[in-house]
């Protein structure tokens, strides 16, 4: 089990975009096995690999764990590489947040349902269907790997009052 370390914004990491997984490598396998680890411990419902530093195409996510009743808690994670959306239908506003934007929320307008397709870890084609939740997580972490994350979701203003409120932070802690 390796714990890797979240980045945050403003990272240059978060706003890249990642690349293809061509080849199935141990590396890849472990990088997917640390992000899973790492998605559980923060504790999230989904991880992209830029999340982690990593500019590949690999998603993580599992919408039950970490809401889950102690008693009910049992990791069934969903390793997606490469994912592609094929469909999507309606459309739901919802608050989100994510580990790399600590302490901020916003409304975001995502598909209410989509149909993903990607491989999964051992190289097997693995489609996707879902709504609510994980359709929106699903979008979620396929932004990230677009070098996309809340802050381009929310206005202007919104988004500069965060970054001074980072870059404060940041001379506080100095
Ligand atoms: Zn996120």
């Amino acid at each position: 089990m390796a714990v890797r370390s979240i980045v945050t914004v403003p990272d240059p990491k978060l706003s890249e975009r990642a690349n293809a997984v061509i080849d199935l490598t141990e590396d890849i396998c472990q990088l997917a096995a640390d992000m899973t680890d790492t998605m559980y411990k923060a504790p999230g419902i989904g991880l992209a690999a830029n999340q982690v530093g990593e500019l590949v195409r690999v998603i993580v996510f599992d919408i039950h764990y970490a809401y889950a009743e102690p008693k009910d808690k049992k990791k069934v994670p969903t390793v997606l590489i490469n994912p592609v959306i094929l469909f999507t239908e309606g459309e739901e506003f919802k608050e989100e947040g994510c580990l790399s934007v600590p302490n901020f929320n916003v409304d975001v307008k995502r598909a209410a349902r989509v149909q993903v397709e990607g491989i999964d870890i051992k190289g097997k084609p693995l489609k996707i269907e879902g709504e609510g939740l994980v359709a929106r997580v699903i979008q979620h972490e396929i932004d990230h790997l677009e070098g996309k994350t809340l802050l381009d979701h929310s206005s202007a203003l919104k988004r500069n009052l965060y970054h001074r409120r980072v870059k404060k932070s940041r001379r506080g802690n100095r």
